[in-house]
């Protein structure tokens, strides 16, 4: 008996997915463009419909959340603040034997010497910052006041209107601000079909609240996701909630959970639930100069809100259903 390999599951999945009209290469005719993919005629009802469930679930049924729609290109200062244009980046290292470039940590170790996985050749380069961001220019001129990039993640844009979204619902403490978009990472090994894409959709809520109550909405909010996954059909065993160590999350991150999914590819990621302190409103406030703070009108205190953020992957939910 010769069960098919997790790969060969893979590449049936692919071409059945072609076949069916869910999800085709992009630019196929041309040959492709690697981290790219259109939905077919199916694929985008699929798509589609998991998006409409996660909003109505999300936003529509819920008193505490309300729905924004931000823009793919924001002001580089935005960026700036928010780190990204300094630190969201992978180390990158080049092998001068077969010229891959690959992921510093993709790297073999035999014993304590490092090899090119491709090749086995020993000559690499240092490991060097490779930003992540699609970089782009605005306007007439190519030049360095003309930046901007492609979002890397929509949450961004709910921080920067936070201040706007909270002044015209009149909201009080704890409250949501969901957002479903495209978001663009230039991936140095775009792999495993959609999975890990250069371009891609997300579906995140930020769900704002007071400190002391950072740590209740992170176990609340995992568990609601659990439930949601559960709903669209996903098996419960199939589904793993991974507790991030504190050594791996972001160090701005109180607490993150990784729900996953035992994919034919691996156990991987299909959202992250992060409780992101006051991290990136603090950031905005402080680059932007202006008061991103929320005033409580019992106790009449102001200070800025804190959040949760479950962050769905619609690409790679798409995948686990298929
Ligand atoms: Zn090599």
């Amino acid at each position: 008996m010769s069960a098919p390999s997790d790969s060969q599951r893979m590449e049936k999945i692919v071409s059945l997915c072609k076949r069916r009209g869910f999800i085709f290469q992009s630019s196929e005719i041309y040959g492709g463009l690697n981290g790219c993919w259109d939905y077919g005629p199916l694929g985008v009802e699929l798509k589609r419909n998991l998006k409409n469930y996660w909003w109505r679930v999300m936003v529509r049924e819920r008193d505490d959340v309300v729905g924004m729609d931000g823009s793919i290109l924001m002001n580089r200062a935005v960026w700036k603040a928010s780190g990204h244009e300094d630190t969201f980046s992978d180390p990158m290292v080049d092998c001068r034997s077969c010229k891959a470039r690959l992921r510093a940590d993709q790297l073999i170790d035999k014993k304590g010497v490092k090899q090119c996985p491709n090749c086995g050749g020993k000559d690499l380069t240092e490991p060097r910052a490779f930003n992540l961001m699609f970089k782009t220019y605005v306007g007439a001129t190519e030049d360095e006041s003309s930046i901007t990039y492609l979002r890397p993640e929509t949450a961004q844009a709910i921080f920067v209107q936070f201040k706007n979204i909270l002044e015209i619902s009149r909201r009080k403490l704890p409250f949501g601000i969901a957002q479903i978009g495209k978001a663009f990472r230039n991936e140095i090994n775009p792999r495993n079909f959609t999975f890990r894409s250069r371009e891609f959709e997300q579906m995140e809520l930020e769900y704002f609240c007071r400190a002391e109550e950072g740590m209740k909405w992170l176990e609340y909010w995992k568990e609601e996701r659990l439930k949601f996954y559960e709903n669209i059909g996903i098996a419960r065993d199939k589904l793993h909630v991974l507790t991030v160590p504190d050594a791996e999350r972001a160090f701005y991150s109180k607490g993150t959970y990784d729900i996953e999914y035992d994919f034919p590819f691996g156990r991987q990621e299909l959202e992250g639930v992060a409780y992101r302190t006051d991290y990136d409103l603090s950031q905005h406030q402080k680059a932007s100069g202006k008061s991103l703070e929320y005033f409580d009108e019992e106790t009449k205190e102001k200070f800025i809100p804190h959040v949760v953020e479950p962050s769905a992957g619609v690409d790679r939910t798409v995948l686990a259903l298929i």
